[in-house]
């Protein structure tokens, strides 16, 4: 068990440009590109080392990250860690008076299943909980 950091969530105005921009930074290019409908978001990975870089960009202005991005601009947007068992996590949690946003979870990008817990109850940082799929 434990949690393993799995990526660092970052909210980006123009994907295309931060794709160029953390492709030099690393010297290699993003490995994939997806877009996830019911987030209003498109994403990009990029692997380092042992935990991603999740680049996120708005696909529509009521997304999460345009209203991210429209309160503090671009930046650090999420930890995700990776859990053995989500619903257990999830339930852990939430007894030791976590704030979840979901009580179940939903699918993400990269072929997971994520939830996230609120910011107010984690020191303003927002923590996802990612499963794979398998
Ligand atoms: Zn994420």
């Amino acid at each position: 068990m434990g949690m393993r950091l799995e990526h660092i969530g970052i909210a980006v105005k123009d994907l295309s440009e931060s794709n160029d921009l953390f492709s030099a930074l690393f010297g290699e290019a993003h490995y994939k590109i997806e877009a996830v409908e019911s987030e209003g978001v498109k994403t990009s990975f990029f692997k380092t080392g042992s935990a991603k870089i999740e680049l996120l960009e708005a696909s529509n202005e009521n997304s999460s990250i345009a209203k991210f991005i429209g309160k503090k601009g671009e930046g650090i947007h999420h930890l995700a860690f990776e859990v053995d068992d989500i619903n257990f996590e999830l339930d852990r949690l939430k007894k030791e008076g976590f704030v979840l946003i979901h009580e179940t979870p939903k699918d993400g990008a990269d072929n997971k299943r994520i939830a996230f817990l609120h910011p107010k109850s984690t020191n303003s940082v927002l923590i996802e909980l990612c499963q794979d799929k398998g």
